[in-house]
């Protein structure tokens, strides 16, 4: 019997023919789906020059019988009765077979398939079915897609380049791999695997696949959950950051989705971590009763919003920055052995850009599972033991300053380099970040006070907001045009540098009257005033003075990076430094 049942109408028109195949990628996503409707826990992707020429998707699932094989091509054919609600609700995709007419229709496919006894195999070309013929008993099924819109040349010119789109693809499959961890995936082009998971239901083996080593030895398990939702799955140490935002990956009940609002969440927990405009790397699965979110889904792009959302922003701030916290985050530097470029990593940095047509294939790296297989398996275990808050900053010694700038120090692990202006830098902005927050009545007088003369259109913006100013302690009135006179200010305020920090704060005030936020205002200065009152690179300090930074940065919240996100110390272990000068090989 049939197992096609003909679709709900109301999401079939929804479904907009025209934007269901775009790109190689579109033709990808609708065969890999339907492998995994099907129930595969192995599904090949093979692609000719990206897609362009030939797409063939392998898989083991049940497999159709010949008159649903020939079901599978008419419009409207699906294989169950859907609406848009249910799609959270169900394992399934729920696009099985809708896009396949459509794909039918601008390219040659082959369709191999079989449930076990006899099998099926169709052969279409421009929509029409040209042969249908008994094929071999194999369980599942394979599509080959050949000449993707050969018979509608304007369409094809919307293709991307060879490069941007087996980006997509590879972006696609990455992030299917991490949502269908206990389905193996394998995708290839041009006969050179791209990634290789295991199916073996491990996340973190997937992140190896896509990032490599490197990275997943650098990724932090988070896990944490409240009254309606859980959270778990994995975040970067914040040395390793990407220039965009695609690698935030969030997944809502095993599927991935794309939030602004939790990427910003994401990206805030990081604040001052890592520079602004640098993003972690996080897999985050989010675990919630389907009830309570709603899903606006399009063929192409997936939209969601929870209730309580708050609730969620707030478990998942506090988790990272809970994790951020309780580890040792100094970097470890180490010499690269050999230069592996991670096509992966190529693929997912450009898959936003359209116009790199050449790659150098030369470059990229072969299959590499073999050779990292027992270093996965190291860092699986480690992460089954890593409960324990680690020490911030271990107790290491001075032993000289370089170029008057990186402090070196040692200890029995081996040497560290701290910047001493980044260093200093992330000591006084907890410290102003701290006083600006609790601002104490105790002003100073000052023997002359300052006077301050602003151009028209700022004395005015300063004026309004002279009372910002008097809850701070500053003690503040107008002094003829366009002056303001301050007699007294908070104790924080650093001598000898009071007139500089006072037009800094204005210079915020004014930057900042539209959209002020007292947390932002006081952040500005914090930041502005803290790499003011640095030690400078090229300042020599004494040994006790270097000794007094570290105990200082010690006390940090974060003593690993300044307030603009870089390093404040980096390490060499004693076995990186023997390796360096190949006492140990
Ligand atoms: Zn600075
Ligand atoms: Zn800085």
């Amino acid at each position: 019997m049939s197992i096609i049942k003909v679709m709900d109408q109301r999401l079939a028109n929804k479904i907009a023919a025209g934007e269901v195949v775009e790109k190689c990628v579109s033709v990808v996503k609708e065969l890999v789906e339907n492998s995994i409707d099907a129930g595969a826990k192995k599904i090949k992707i093979e692609l000719i020059e990206s897609g362009i020429r030939e797409i063939k998707v392998t898989d083991d699932g049940v497999g159709m019988n010949s008159e649903d094989a020939k079901l599978a091509f008419l419009p409207h054919a699906t294989s169950k009765l859907i609406t848009d609600d249910d799609l959270f609700n169900i394992t399934s995709l729920g696009f099985r077979g809708e896009a396949l007419p459509s794909i039918a229709s601008i390219s040659e496919i082959t369709l191999k398939t079989s449930t076990g006894s006899v099998g099926t195999i169709i052969h279409l070309k421009g929509g029409n079915m040209e042969s249908v013929e008994a094929g071999d008993a194999r369980i599942g099924t394979t599509v080959t897609v050949n000449n993707l819109f050969f018979n509608t040349p304007a369409r094809l010119k919307h293709l991307g380049s060879l490069y941007s789109e087996l980006a997509n693809i590879t972006d696609y499959i990455n992030k299917i791999a991490l949502s269908y961890t206990d389905i193996s995936f394998t995708l290839i082009n041009d006969n050179k695997v791209i990634l290789k998971t295991d199916g073996s239901d491990n996340q973190l083996k997937v992140i190896n696949e896509i990032y490599g080593i490197d990275v997943a030895k650098k990724m932090i398990e988070i896990k944490a959950s409240n009254d309606d939702y859980e959270i778990s799955g994995y975040i970067s140490k914040p040395e390793i950051t990407k220039s965009n935002r695609n690698h935030l990956i969030t997944l809502v009940n095993g599927r991935v989705v794309r939030n602004i609002e939790l990427n910003r969440v994401i990206n805030d927990a990081y604040h001052t971590y890592k520079p602004e405009d640098k993003y972690p790397i996080v897999v985050i699965n989010i675990g919630v009763d389907p009830t309570l979110i709603d899903v606006n889904i399009h063929p192409t792009k997936m939209d969601i919003k929870f209730s309580k959302f708050d609730a969620l922003k707030e478990l998942l701030k506090n988790e990272i920055k809970f994790k951020l916290n309780s580890i040792n985050l100094i970097p470890n530097v180490k010499l690269k052995e050999d230069k592996y470029v991670s096509y992966q990593e190529l693929s997912l940095d450009l898959s936003r850009t359209d116009n790199i047509n050449t790659i150098d294939t030369a470059s990229i790296v072969e299959d590499s599972t073999e050779v990292y297989h027992n270093d996965i398996n190291l860092i699986l275990e480690e992460h089954n033991e890593t409960a324990k808050i680690e020490d911030k900053i271990p107790e290491m010694y001075p032993v000289g300053l370089v170029k008057g700038t990186y402090i070196v120090c040692q200890n029995e692990l081996g040497m560290y380099l701290i910047d001493q202006h980044a260093a200093k830098e992330r000591i006084n902005y907890e410290y102003y970040l701290k006083s600006l927050g609790n601002p104490k009545s105790d002003a100073i007088t000052m023997l002359i006070p300052i006077t301050i003369e602003f151009p028209y259109n700022e004395f005015l913006i300063v004026k309004q907001n002279l009372d910002i100013l008097k809850r701070m302690y500053f003690d503040v009135e107008e002094l003829g045009t366009n002056t303001l006179i301050f007699r007294s200010h908070p104790i924080w305020l650093p001598e000898g540098y009071e007139e500089d920090a006072i037009r800094k704060i204005c210079d915020i005030l004014v930057l900042k009257e539209k959209y002020f936020d007292v947390e932002k205002f006081n952040e500005s200065i914090a930041i502005t005033i803290s790499c003011k009152l640095a030690i400078k690179a090229n300042e020599n300090i004494s040994h006790s003075e270097m000794e007094t930074l570290i105990d200082d940065l010690r006390l940090c919240q974060n003593p690993y990076t300044c307030p603009h996100g870089r390093p404040t110390i980096i390490f060499y272990s004693n076995y990186d430094l023997e390796k360096l000068f190949k006492r140990s090989m």
